[in-house]
């Protein structure tokens, strides 16, 4: 992950409409900017399909039927908190029991000019202009560098044009990763004037690549790709001495404080996990060697370590309070996606050989911890992918019964419109459990 000078090319892909320096671009970078990637169509282009309806069609949903109130027992956290010497936190305005107290964007950076991570949904209800323009006036902030977004969900990157809004330039860029496999909504678009090609609509964020660094005064950051929570997710490792208080993780959706994340690849998200597990590993064995370095440099004199807390790398996620310890809660998730799998198993196996269908699983499983939104537009999608994975390796076998009664067809319609279809909730389709000897 370290810099790489001689692969510093000064311009990001897209030169003209920045003003900002992307402080390390990949020498195949230039060769692939959105402005040049093989688009099949232009509706590819612009990122329509049919992921990219369901989902924003779900998300819409989202937004008209659940409550704008974050869940009981969180705790409620200020508009604008300063974290650390280079992080200030800005909650989006938007809570719900999906984004908690709402989505955390992040002012990185401790000088004039600094970077802000993700930039809420863009509703007007949530003010999050006001508040991003009262923070930058607080701690001094006159503009940004650009704005760096975790993924493409409408609660981080919608309000890209809000936060160019309030700090009055309309050519700030953003930064994301493109979610080619799937498709997404391009996160804003070039005006005419600013491109000057007429009504072309494009994507206008320049594409991260992982490992791509992002510097300004009093802080560095590394692009980590982490998908499965969805494809194009990007995770930013915070480069820190000892008095920024070391390094530090911005996780994105990956990690969250007061919930667990929802995913759609769950063998991809497992792998993120664990790659985010190694970025916490190698900055907690950085923050020790810095502070017995500091210790052995100071006065020679031993220190009596028992009295010293250990200090982990923070973890800032994108919905909840920081995170003290990356690493614990980052191994604590791998934990609960394997107690999980086993629930699931263990459920399923009760159902025998006529096995279950996603809905009556997913109700057996959450019906009693969630409410009945969450349970539609998120349990389902997790028991969904676990039962992908479960199949694919062999403990779940899938029956498709084909139903000559009309009721049970017009049923399982029925529940594949409720669930936005690409939940696959079809009474026609049953797990059952394959008993080995491999789980017990
Ligand atoms: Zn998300």
């Amino acid at each position: 992950m370290a810099s790489r000078d001689e692969e510093i090319s000064p311009l990001a892909p897209q030169s003209h409409s920045s003003g900002f320096i992307r402080e390390e671009v990949k020498e195949e970078d230039a060769s692939s900017s959105p402005s040049k990637s093989s688009m099949k169509s232009t509706l590819i282009h612009l990122g329509v399909n049919r992921y990219f309806f369901f989902e924003t069609v779900a998300n819409a949903f989202i937004t008209l039927f659940t409550s704008s109130k974050q869940p009981r027992g969180v705790p409620t956290l200020p508009r604008i908190s300063k974290l650390s010497k280079n992080v200030v936190r800005i909650l989006g305005g938007n809570p719900s029991p999906l984004t908690l107290q709402g989505t955390n964007t992040y002012l990185v950076g401790s000088g004039e000019i600094r970077w802000l991570i993700d930039a809420g949904d863009g509703r007007k209800r949530c003010q999050y202009g006001n508040a991003l323009r009262l923070a930058m006036r607080e701690h001094k902030v006159k503009r940004l560098h650009g704005i760096l977004l975790t993924h493409w969900h409408p609660d981080h990157a919608f309000g890209v044009d809000v936060v160019r809004k309030a700090c009055g330039d309309a050519r700030l860029q953003a930064f994301k990763m493109v979610r080619k496999e799937k498709g997404e909504m391009a996160v804003a678009r070039r005006t005419e004037e600013e491109d000057g090609q007429g009504k072309e609509k494009r994507r206008h964020y320049v594409d991260i690549r992982d490992g791509d660094v992002f510097k300004c005064v009093g802080a560095t950051l590394v692009a980590m790709h982490t998908p499965g929570h969805a494809e194009d997710h990007v995770c930013f490792r915070l480069l820190g001495d000892e008095e920024d208080g070391g390094d530090a993780v911005f996780a994105g959706d990956c990690l969250m404080n007061g919930s667990t994340a929802e995913f759609e690849d769950l063998s991809a998200y497992s792998m993120s996990l664990g790659r985010l597990l190694e970025a916490f590993a190698r900055s907690n064995e950085k923050l020790s060697s810095m502070k017995s370095n500091n210790k052995s440099g100071s006065n020679g004199e031993r220190e009596d370590t028992t009295t010293t807390t250990i200090q982990r790398a923070r973890c800032y996620p994108s919905h909840g309070d920081v995170i003290s310890d990356g690493e614990r809660l980052t191994q604590a998730y791998l934990k609960h996606r394997i107690s999980r799998e086993k629930q699931f198993l263990r459920e399923l196996t009760k159902f025998g050989q006529r096995g279950a269908t996603l809905w009556e699983l997913t109700r057996r499983v959450y019906g009693d911890i969630v409410g009945i939104v969450v349970l539609l537009m998120s349990c389902l999608k997790i028991t969904k992918q676990h039962l992908g994975k479960m199949s694919k390796d062999g403990t779940v076998s899938v029956k498709r019964k084909e139903s000559g009664n009309v009721f049970t067809t017009a049923l399982s319609y029925l529940l594949a419109i409720a669930s936005f279809g690409f939940f696959g909730a079809s009474t026609k389709t049953r797990y059952v459990a394959v008993i080995s000897n491999k789980h017990d």
